[in-house]
């Protein structure tokens, strides 16, 4: 069932400026869909092989097979993921990594031509489709909710009155949601895109004013997608729900234990459960689904992010990960540690 196990991708992305003029040296390899990651200090039998289901590459030119434009990582993995929305799957795609190497550029992107990131490319193709697929038979309604997990606590980043610690609870039949969160009805991509972008601002004022960085916090953008079929003879309708959440999460590099206090610690232990929580339930899932047998126990309850993600995780869902990376000798440690959980996840 290679189909519904969870798609894995690694992204490495150029170097920054100041690596640049450091003289970094890369420590990333790509050939296929195969990564290797040599040891700065030890090159000559440092070198580990990771295999996922795409390896992108970007400081070379469109002619390496590896290179990944913004399009091709849409077209290889969001186009994929939306297809399977229209099927009536739950769909999740998270971006996993250190801070820095590349989460929200591959999620949200820049606005400059050709530089948007999946959550845009998916959102204009989403009402693409609808406009094109839409008839008396099939009418299609979609909503959206944008919120940030900072510190096991739920904020609604579309209703600038909200302060965080939203409560989440559990319906019996629709699962995890989160008590009195904005869920705004769109009819255009543009409608969309203001959404997002006063999401993001609200998420970047909050950090300032905290003194915090929104690195340090999970956003994840929900789109609920609702198709109606009428059947003309016997005008029965009948209505398919999926749930499309799109992850920015937190990043990975582990919080010094030595020098962190008080809240650093805090949002640092909150992180790093949060993150192995996610890696035990999609690896404890992606086995159950190798093994054509239903899960044992999964530990969606240990963390707020796992819990909210229960129905795109698990159930009838298609989940995809993209983990980013750095290529410079000085991130080797996290960098590693990235691949190491991204190929835990497969
Ligand atoms: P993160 O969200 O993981 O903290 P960012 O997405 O903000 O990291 O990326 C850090 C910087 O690197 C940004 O300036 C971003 O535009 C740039 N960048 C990241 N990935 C790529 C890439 N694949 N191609 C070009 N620039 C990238």
């Amino acid at each position: 069932m290679a189909g519904a196990s969870v798609k894995v991708a690694v992204r490495v992305r150029p170097f920054s400026a100041r690596e640049s003029s450091r003289q970094a040296k890369c420590v990333i390899q790509m050939r296929g869909n195969t990564t290797c990651i040599t040891n700065p200090k030890l090159p000559k039998d440092g070198t580990k092989h990771f295999t996922f289901d795409y390896s992108y590459w970007s400081h070379t030119s469109e002619e390496d097979p590896n290179f990944a434009s913004q399009r091709r990582v849409y077209q290889d993995i969001g186009e994929e993921m939306l297809a399977h929305a229209f099927e009536g799957y739950n769909v999740c795609i998270l971006a996993y990594g250190q801070t820095g190497a590349g989460k929200s550029y591959t999620m949200m992107g820049r606005q400059e031509p050709g530089q948007r990131g999946i959550i845009p490319q998916l959102c204009e193709d989403l009402f693409t489709r609808v406009a094109r697929e839409g008839s008396p038979e099939l009418s299609f309604s979609v909503e959206v909710s944008y919120l940030e997990i900072y510190c096991e606590r739920v904020r609604d980043l579309l209703n600038p009155k909200s302060r965080g610690g939203l409560r989440v609870r559990e319906h019996p039949l629709l699962g995890p949601y989160v008590q009195d969160l904005s869920r705004l009805a769109v009819a255009s991509f543009a409608d969309i895109a203001d959404l997002m972008d006063s999401g993001n601002k609200a998420r970047t004022v909050a950090a300032t004013n905290m003194n915090e960085t929104s690195s340090r916090s999970h956003a994840v953008f929900t789109i609920v997608f609702s198709q109606r079929r009428r059947d003309p003879l016997s005008d029965l309708t009948t209505e398919k729900v999926s749930r499309i959440s799109l992850v920015d999460l937190a990043g990975s590099e582990r919080a010094d234990a030595s020098g962190a206090k008080g809240i650093r610690l805090k949002e640092g232990a909150n992180i790093n459960k949060s993150l192995t929580t996610l890696g035990k339930v999609i690896s404890a899932l992606a086995e159950a689904t190798s093994k054509k047998k239903k899960p044992d126990f999964i530990p969606y309850r240990d963390s707020v992010l796992t819990w909210l993600l229960k129905e795109n995780l698990g159930g009838n869902s298609r989940t995809a990960m993209i983990a980013a990376l750095s290529p410079a000798d000085i991130n080797y440690e996290e960098t590693l540690s990235t691949l190491r959980y991204a190929d835990r996840t497969k």
